[in-house]
């Protein structure tokens, strides 16, 4: 069985934003979160403006690590587009997988794979990973419509 992440869907939506906007270049930027759920997404800069490669640029990754610890959250999540391709986990994306702490989500506009969550007609546009000792597991997506203080006060919310 896949490890569960829960995630709030407007923060689906806001990926698959950012992957639309940006068709020239993979998008970038952190997820913020608390209690196990991801809440909030945080655009960043592709410092490498790049359609095959991305690194979120280092102001942006310290004022978001900053902004998100001033909202309360945490740093949960790393995503990023593939704009023209599959969005499993690249070779340089295993590489450079520096937060193994972090749950890796990858977009896409033209997914190919359904990956852990092979109940959907059709494949995931956004595939979750945790990335570690150079192994990636794909996760399996709870997305949720409870804003989060429903989320704290009633279990009967999903
Ligand atoms: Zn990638």
């Amino acid at each position: 069985m896949a490890e569960l992440i829960r995630i709030v869907a407007v923060v689906l939506k806001g990926i698959s934003a950012e992957t639309a906007r940006q068709p020239d270049m993979e998008c970038c930027g952190l997820l913020g979160g608390q209690n196990g759920i991801i809440t909030r997404t945080y655009p960043a800069d592709n410092e490498l403006a790049s359609a095959t490669a991305y690194e979120i640029a280092p102001r942006d990754l310290f004022r978001i690590v900053r902004q998100i610890r001033a909202d309360g959250l945490e740093l949960m999540g790393i995503y990023h587009s593939h704009p023209t391709g599959d969005n499993s986990p690249s070779p340089i994306d295993i590489d450079r997988a520096f937060y193994p702490d972090t749950i890796y989500f990858i977009s896409s506009p033209v997914p190919a794979s359904a990956g852990a969550n092979p109940g959907r007609a059709t494949a995931n546009p956004i595939r979750a990973f945790r990335i570690r000792d150079r192994i990636a597991n794909e996760l399996r997506m709870e997305p949720m419509m409870a804003p989060m203080h429903c989320v704290r006060c009633c279990s009967l919310v999903r």
